[in-house]
């Protein structure tokens, strides 16, 4: 009998993987983390038995949350990452001439986990001479720390244990005096099938702090539900609309997967059913 692994959505259905082989199991402070190896998928990070992110598609989420708001800041310079310990954000984000990129990740076993079974997602991000990783609450760390940033993601969990706070209007706060004028904030805000509560609570959370909201969607075939969404919030100015030049311009030679200039522009075009539930006029 093989085994297979469980991934829950909504109240109703779940995703669900045969494990060829398990890597890795072991339990932190803050998690259960595991490593599995999928026919379809290849490696895979499972926290808690959420998978967060495969060999076969981490392309897709990494890129949707990185360049897309490093492209809606003009001359983004100081990236901020909160979570992403698989370093997969990292790596995206250092494809753009920054001049620092801190990443601030509550859970240690999780950054030493995947480089040792999944060291491409990160690649040689760690390394990078611009790259800080600092080892702490990313909730505490915005509200004490007072460096300034063009640009913060947040690549977290699912709003549960130590991932709660990242998702509250006090977080949100902290981040906007965290922000240099003309800065952004963007954050992966859940599956829009199943989760409207949470893109509600992130939209409305954060349009208390920041002026412009978006929600923009990216197909993620390991999430479940697939369809998933993100949020983003900037200081001033519409953020949804660098021209196709600029990202073409701005894209060139970074080997991105998923991302062009015609995905970027669509995926800010929500088809009616989300924005309906999510309360957005179309
Ligand atoms: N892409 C993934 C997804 O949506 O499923 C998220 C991947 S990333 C591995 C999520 C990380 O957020 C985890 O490593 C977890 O330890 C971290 N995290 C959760 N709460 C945090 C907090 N308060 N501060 C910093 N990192 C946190």
């Amino acid at each position: 009998m093989s085994e297979w692994l469980t991934d829950a959505g909504g109240p109703g259905f779940a995703h669900t993987y045969r494990v060829e082989e398990e890597l890795y199991r072991g339990r932190s402070d803050f998690q259960e983390i595991r490593v599995i190896r999928n026919a379809d998928f290849g490696r895979m990070l499972v926290l808690d038995d959420a998978v967060q992110t495969t060999q076969r598609d981490e392309f897709i989420y990494h890129e949707m949350l990185a360049h897309v708001p490093l492209l809606a800041h003009p001359a983004p310079q100081r990236a901020l990452i909160i979570g992403g310990g698989d370093g997969g954000l990292l790596e995206e984000a250092l494809k753009h001439p920054l001049e620092a990129a801190v990443m601030v990740e509550i859970d240690r076993q999780v950054v030493d986990v995947t480089l040792r079974f999944l060291p491409e997602i990160a690649g040689s991000a760690f390394d990078d001479p611009r790259a800080r990783l600092i080892i702490a609450d990313g909730i505490r760390f915005m509200r004490e720390a007072s460096d300034p940033f063009d640009v913060i993601l947040v690549d977290s969990t699912d709003p549960k244990g130590p991932a709660v706070g990242l998702f509250s209007e006090a977080f949100y706060a902290d981040a906007r005096r965290r922000l240099r004028p003309g800065g952004l904030i963007a954050v992966q805000s859940g599956s829009p099938l199943y989760q409207q509560d949470l893109i509600r609570l992130v939209r409305t959370n954060m349009g208390k702090v920041l002026p412009h909201i978006s929600t923009y969607l990216a197909t993620v075939p390991t999430y479940p539900g697939v369809i998933w969404s993100f949020t983003m919030g900037a200081t001033g100015g519409d953020p949804t609309r660098p021209s196709e030049e600029d990202v073409a311009r701005r894209t060139a030679g970074l080997d991105l997967q998923y991302l062009t200039p015609a995905v970027f522009r669509g995926a800010f075009a929500l088809p009616p059913f989300i924005a309906r539930d999510l309360g957005i006029a179309g």
